[in-house]
């Protein structure tokens, strides 16, 4: 699954990053995913950062990168 970062949702806590700093980093001071990671929606980490984002700006979706 993808995990992805609403940058117009996200005010930059960086709670995503404490939480899994191999997926989740900060580009101008706001959450991104770290680049090549972006396929990492199956970890329970992340899905916890995302059900603990306090802007819910984390996104993880069905689908995978080169499956289209
Ligand atoms: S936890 Fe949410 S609001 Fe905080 S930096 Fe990450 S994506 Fe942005």
């Amino acid at each position: 699954m993808r995990v992805s970062v609403d940058q117009n949702l996200c005010y930059g806590s960086a709670d995503c990053v404490f939480r899994v700093g191999s997926v989740f980093t900060t580009v101008d001071g706001f959450g991104a995913v770290v680049p090549g990671r972006e396929d990492s929606g199956d970890d329970p980490r992340v899905r916890e950062a995302a059900e603990q984002c306090p802007s819910q700006a984390i996104s993880i979706t069905e689908g995978r990168e080169g499956t289209r």
